[in-house]
């Protein structure tokens, strides 16, 4: 008889201590009812309230959870990818802490896997508990995404999806530093799959991605996936000499016809004000992609894990 099959859970927290018990004995349900190895891996990402200790508590008392505490607060991206490069499984899933992402869903996604799909995902039908900003600026952001960026990401999809093997071992080669996992993921490529699901509030306390946040976010998304700004900056830059030449000719040819009044000092100004702020738009852009390629070429250490649990044995 073949092994069984080995699943891994892995769960990215940050501050959600409270949240956590009532989502463990959601996954553990889940996994009695499935056929395979199951098991749970805990990132705690530099958390500020218990939420090492309840992790630890849960380690204690189901063999199945194993659980990492990172050296700092790094953010979920590198959360995950931490936790990722723990798991030990045939095929991982990718879940929220705090219980947005319906456990109860894993069944269909291992279905799915057995198929032989390599990366299935959940795709958010409704969102509830969430402000119709916010749902505004994410199907925004999600739109203007699949415009700009040359590897498709899916819509209305987040971080919540199964991995197998090869899916996993070819992410865990992709080692930048700027991190849009829904990018990455994406790259990777292989045969993907969408599960649609309804997307619930939180279990307990607040989002931790204020729009402040997600504005940085969606600037991480757009510039590790696509170089269109920059070409944009140099359109701009092109349309506007073309302008400004038309608009040179045209005042030497009014000088010709019509003899040569004092010029507009209001014009003037406004010209220069609108090439100012279009050089240091483009020196904006620049930036941000020279800052990016900085931040890779000192080619620091993703994430420095402080403790390790892995899941007992017995
Ligand atoms: N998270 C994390 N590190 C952070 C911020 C968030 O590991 O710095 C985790 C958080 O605990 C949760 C997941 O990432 O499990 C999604 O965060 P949140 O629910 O705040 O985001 P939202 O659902 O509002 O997009
Ligand atoms: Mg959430």
């Amino acid at each position: 008889m073949s092994p069984r099959q080995r699943l891994c859970i892995v769960v990215p927290a940050f501050n959600e201590a409270q949240a956590l018990p009532a989502l463990q004995a959601r996954i553990a349900a889940v996994l009695d009812t499935l056929d395979l190895d199951g098991r749970v891996l805990y990132v705690d990402d530099g958390s500020r309230d218990d939420t090492w200790q309840v992790m630890t508590a849960l380690a204690e008392a189901d063999p199945r959870v194993s659980a990492i505490r990172l050296s700092r607060n790094f953010g979920k991206e590198l959360a995950l990818t931490a936790g990722l490069d723990h798991a030990d499984a045939d095929a991982v899933v990718v879940l929220d802490a705090d219980g947005q992402d319906p456990p109860e869903l894993i069944p269909a996604f291992v279905a799915k896997w057995r198929e032989g799909f390599d990366v299935v995902y959940g795709t958010r039908l409704a969102r509830d508990g969430e402000s119709w900003l916010k749902k505004l600026t994410a199907a925004a952001f999600y739109r203007v995404m699949a415009r700009l960026s040359s590897t498709p990401v899916p819509r209305d999809t987040g971080d919540f999806r199964l991995l197998s093997r090869r899916a996993l071992d070819a992410l865990g080669k992709l080692r930048e530093r700027h991190r849009f996992m829904k990018g990455l993921f994406a790259w990777v490529g292989f045969r993907q799959c969408a599960i649609p699901y309804h997307r619930q509030a939180r279990l307990a306390g607040r989002s931790k991605f204020s729009y402040w946040r997600l504005w940085n976010f969606a600037l991480e998304g757009i510039t590790s996936f696509s170089t269109v700004p920059l070409r944009v900056a140099t359109y701009v830059g092109l349309l506007t000499s073309l302008l400004a030449f038309a608009f040179g000719v045209w005042i030497v040819l009014k000088t010709l016809l019509w003899g040569d009044p004092v010029a507009g000092y209001p014009s003037l100004m406004v010209v220069i004000l609108f090439l100012g702020g279009i050089q240091l738009m483009a020196l904006g852009i620049l930036g941000e992609y020279l800052g990016r390629l900085y931040d890779e070429a000192k080619q620091r250490p993703l994430y420095l894990v402080d403790e390790w649990r892995p899941a007992r044995t017995d």
